[in-house]
């Protein structure tokens, strides 16, 4: 056990899968910096600065007036049906057809992996990821003892044919090749979408070697111009379970997303959604369903998007100016990150405690892959940071990081 563990030194009463699981980078990182007056580019938090607050407090005044018994009651484990309602109204832009009776609300998307995972994931199976992926995503799948097989991305998402040439591999080892991980829309940490011929080509691949696919798509609202792509949930309805949240879109404290599975599993997966929560908080779905039954709400995202896609340009500029010779970066068109590829050789792991030294700090790539790739890479997160810190957070990016580059 290293010192930096999550873990304290006793470890005799701890299942053989928490002792297994690798402690998360990016937690080690929040602890690192939580520092009063550090400018992170470390958070996939929302800014919540545009919500209409006295709305809600209103909203939640009237439900608690009219209707409290029923808000802080015990509730549906499949969520309330109004709220459902929404959210099968909110995947039609996706091009998803469902009905409000398939989908189960859960406390944000995290928990609504988590108990696909707990459903569907033997020890030892194998889940495909992109390389790199969502921490808390692998984590989820690692936790069940998973296996993370990364799979190569491009500017066009996942490499169909690298999917399949690792399928062959994990198949020929012979081990279960259970799942593919994948997050189509503004990826997290990529910032990637997967493209349309891509999304056919991975789904007919999974259910000709009869894989699942979980599709997390949280950011898929949030594209910079407000376009939405087709899911990949529609043609292959059998072998997807897509997942929503309202965290990113609206506000993580409300803890809502949910999962669409393929009809079969709907029943088993309810009883382990039921087992793990007995139900989402009735009283926050009910605030959710008054946001949204007003469709100012759709005003309100598109003011985010443009906040958002300021914040993404302050930042490319800030940092085009500040980074060393041989840094480079793609350019999402929405979503909350950039992926930064650093000159050969400079550690951004290694660099990390001296970032937040000089009062910013980031997530270092090797957090977003589980075979100890991306030494030299790093997410930011430019989301929440306002303009001003954007641009002196790259700033002392620039100076740590020229000073490593003429160092090595
Ligand atoms: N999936 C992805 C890709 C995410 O980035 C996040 C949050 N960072 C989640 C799932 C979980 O979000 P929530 O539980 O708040 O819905």
């Amino acid at each position: 056990m290293t010192s930096d563990s999550i873990l304290p030194a006793t470890t005799r009463w701890y299942a053989d899968r928490t002792l297994a699981a690798r402690p998360s980078e990016v937690r080690k990182v929040f602890r690192a910096a939580q520092k009063p007056g550090i400018i992170s580019f470390a958070n996939g938090a929302p800014y919540l600065g545009q919500l209409p607050f006295a709305q809600l407090a209103a909203d939640a005044a009237r439900l608690m007036e009219t209707q409290g018994t029923a808000a802080l009651q015990y509730g549906a484990s499949q969520g309330i049906p109004e709220l459902r309602a929404h959210i099968v109204e909110l995947m039609k832009l996706e091009g998803i057809s469902a009905g409000p009776e398939q989908v189960i609300v859960t406390n944000g998307s995290q928990q609504a992996l988590d108990v696909c995972a707990r459903t569907l994931v033997n020890p030892g199976d194998v889940i495909f990821a992109e390389a790199p992926s969502y921490a808390g995503g692998m984590a989820v799948f690692t936790g069940y003892e998973a296996e993370i097989v990364h799979v190569d991305m491009d500017a066009d998402g996942l490499i169909p044919e690298d999917l399949e040439r690792k399928i062959a591999e994990v198949k020929a080892a012979g081990k279960t090749a259970k799942g593919l991980y994948t997050i189509p829309n503004f990826q997290n940490p990529g910032g990637v979408n997967l493209s349309a011929e891509r999304r056919r080509a991975v789904g007919e691949l999974c259910r000709g070697q009869d894989l699942l696919i979980f599709e997390d798509n949280p950011y898929g609202l949030l594209g910079f111009d407000g376009r939405t792509m087709p899911a990949i949930q529609p043609e292959f309805a059998d072998i997807t379970l897509y997942f929503g949240s309202f965290s990113k879109m609206i506000a993580p404290g409300l803890r809502l997303g949910w999962v669409l599975p393929p009809q079969a599993m709907y029943s088993v997966l309810l009883n382990t959604a039921e087992t793990s929560t007995l139900n989402p908080s009735v009283f926050s779905q009910q605030l959710l369903t008054a946001y949204l039954d007003d469709p100012a709400w759709q005003e309100t995202l598109a003011k985010y998007r443009g906040i958002y896609e300021e914040k993404f340009t302050t930042l490319v500029d800030a940092l085009t100016e500040a980074m060393p010779e041989g840094t480079s970066w793609n350019r999402p068109t929405g979503g909350f990150y950039l992926w930064v590829t650093l000159p050969e050789g400079v550690d951004a792991e290694a660099l990390v405690h001296e970032a937040i030294d000089h009062g910013v700090v980031y997530v270092p790539g090797t957090a977003f892959y589980t075979d100890g790739q991306g030494s030299n890479e790093m997410r930011l997160s430019f989301c929440l940071p306002p303009l001003e810190d954007i641009r002196k957070g790259a700033a002392l990016l620039g100076t740590l990081f020229r000073e490593a580059a003429a160092g090595r």
